[in-house]
């Protein structure tokens, strides 16, 4: 619930690390027993990577509770990555213990589990975006995969110090590009076989060193890193994807959120953000459906499209529809979280301005190969509209110091491609926090149904515990977990006393790994041909036969890597 504590930030504009820092901190000060807040790690540069922990610590402690963890961020410019993510904080902390049927859902998301959020994974890559002369880099500021700066070629850089990076082009009968008939602001590609034209060369705003009057290369950037590539699932080297790091986690950005998540086995699902494409990516990353275990599949069709109806995003499958090129696959956080942890997955690329822009029938990554002249032209018609001419920059004559005459201009890759304009990004954000809380509310969770206690003889008593998974999903969350053997049955515990010969077990033992629950998802209809046998998959009982004085009093637990903790004490008597 909102207090007069509570910050109440800004969604329309990005923050540098030093106020994301404060932001984060106002809101652990504002609410301590709802929200904590942590570095887990340290960036190249040296600045905190904070994971803000989110839940009632009234009803448990967080690593007792099943949990979502969200980040945003790891590529550099991807800024509304760390809005959506500081979004869902604010509607936490704001809906908790409120009234409405939102609030409600939100109180027993808090009371129940735990939400980790990180908003800025790559707090070095975002303060070079926000820069007095922003730098749109992929990810670390480490330079990478050499440490020399180039000696030739273009180098990209705002050349006018309009702050922005936009194109040159230079007349060329030899240039691929030409004015389009329709707009002539607009470049249009030369067709197959097309003469006599007036032609241009296109290339990315920049300077270049030792130009010989005839060749141009652009030059990547020194940091050539991409931290999503650094995971240790899948990972390969260089040549077979680029920004890959030297070895995986060599990163310590990547480093921090393993170990993190590593050290937090109740994580079940989780989100990265990123932009843009306007779309939900599941897994696999680099298997066809056909080769998934169906029943994560349709769990994760399930809950995908769950994201489609409550985002209005569409939900697709990263290796059927979102390869960068046909022969070759991505990897990435999705592959380490879902093909070694068996934890579910997404990975949300915020904003679409082709969709903005009213381009319904468009394919991600095609699209960005090659697209109809009309989508430029209705992509001019936004930029004119409702970005007052600012998304498509008018060509103007410029003075290039090694180029001489040439024209700057066309589109803003950085400030309307990246992200949405401020005025969009609020409303971007808005569309995530519904799904998140329901994913994260079909966590499994462990609940005690009911202990027993039965005298035997005058000292001796039979204890037992009965718990039970109240959640949608099973508490190893995905067959992968199983296959994979990341996830324990229920542990029980019974912890006796130290030293005290009157207390011994007479049968049992003090650890016990018991079933793995499964969850009240039906496994089929009612209408299925054989009935569901296992009625109550859901529970699992455990005893003991325990040899001790009428009266003492035992602690037991019960605890599930990912359905979260269970603590109770029993009296023998
Ligand atoms: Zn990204």
């Amino acid at each position: 619930m909102i207090s007069s504590r509570t910050p109440i930030p800004r969604f329309d504009t990005f923050y540098k690390h030093d106020a994301l820092t404060e932001l984060l901190l106002a809101y652990a000060q504002a609410h301590p027993t709802l929200v904590s807040v942590a570095s887990i790690g340290k960036s190249f540069e040296g600045r905190d990577i904070w994971v803000a922990t989110v839940t009632n610590t009234a009803n448990g402690a967080a690593e007792d509770k099943p949990a979502f963890w969200a980040d945003g961020n790891i590529h550099a410019a991807e800024l509304t990555a760390s809005t959506a993510v500081l979004y869902y904080l604010h509607q936490l902390v704001a809906g908790h213990g409120t009234n409405t049927d939102e609030g409600r859902q939100i109180t027993h998301l808090l009371d129940t589990r735990t939400v980790y959020l990180c908003p800025r994974l790559n707090p070095d890559g975002a303060e070079l975006a926000l820069a007095d002369k922003p730098r749109h880099i992929r990810s670390s500021t480490r330079r990478y995969p050499f440490d020399d700066a180039p000696v030739d070629g273009l180098t990209v850089e705002d050349m006018d110090g309009d702050g922005r990076i936009l194109f040159m082009r230079i007349p060329d009968p030899h240039g691929g590009y030409k004015k389009c008939a329709a707009d002539p602001r607009l470049m249009v590609a030369r067709q197959p076989g097309e003469f006599g034209g007036e032609y241009y060369r296109v290339m990315p705003e920049g300077s270049l060193k030792h130009y010989d009057g005839l060749a141009v290369r652009v030059n990547p950037d020194v940091e050539g890193l991409d931290l999503n590539r650094n995971f240790p699932t899948q990972w390969r080297q260089e040549h077979e994807q680029v920004g890959a790091g030297p070895y995986p986690t060599s990163e310590p950005e990547v480093r921090a959120m393993v170990d993190f998540i590593v050290k937090h086995p109740n994580i079940g699902a989780a989100i990265s953000y990123h932009t843009h494409s306007g779309v939900i990516l599941r897994p696999m990353g680099t298997q066809s459906d056909d080769d998934m275990i169906p029943e994560d599949l349709w769990s994760y069709k399930r809950f995908s499209e769950l994201g489609a109806k409550l985002s209005g995003y569409p939900a697709i499958s990263i290796w059927h529809e979102f390869k960068y090129h046909p022969k070759e696959v991505i990897t990435g956080t999705q592959d380490w979280v879902y093909e070694h942890l068996g934890a579910l997955f997404w990975v949300v690329e915020i904003w679409s301005p082709n969709k903005e822009a009213g381009i319904t029938d468009y394919k991600w990554v095609d699209w960005y190969r090659e697209h109809p002249v009309e989508d430029d032209l209705k992509l001019l018609k936004w930029s004119d509209e409702h970005c007052a001419g600012q998304a498509h920059v008018d060509w103007k004559p410029f003075l290039h110091p090694q180029l001489g005459a040439v024209e700057l201009g066309g589109w803003d890759k950085m400030n309307f491609w990246r992200n949405p304009p401020p005025h969009l990004r609020e409303r971007e954000a808005a569309r995530f926090p519904a799904w998140m809380t329901q994913i994260a509310l079909s966590l499994p969770k462990l609940e005690l149904l009911r202990t027993e206690v039965r005298a035997l003889g005058p000292d001796t008593w039979r204890v037992r515990i009965a718990v039970a998974n109240s959640g949608w999903l099973p508490a190893y969350v995905t067959k992968r977990a199983l296959a994979r053997k990341v996830t324990r049955g229920v542990m029980f515990e019974i912890h006796l006393p130290e030293g005290d010969a009157a207390v011994s077990l007479v049968s049992g033992k003090p650890r016990v790994e018991g079933p793995q629950l499964e969850g009240h998802a039906p496994k089929n209809s009612l209408q299925a041909f054989l009935p569901n046998r296992d009625v109550t998959g859901d529970r699992a009982v455990n005893e003991w036969i325990v040899r001790a004085p009428q009266g003492t009093r035992l602690a037991i637990t019960a605890r599930a890597d990912r359905a979260g903790a269970v603590r109770t004490e029993v009296s023998l008597d």
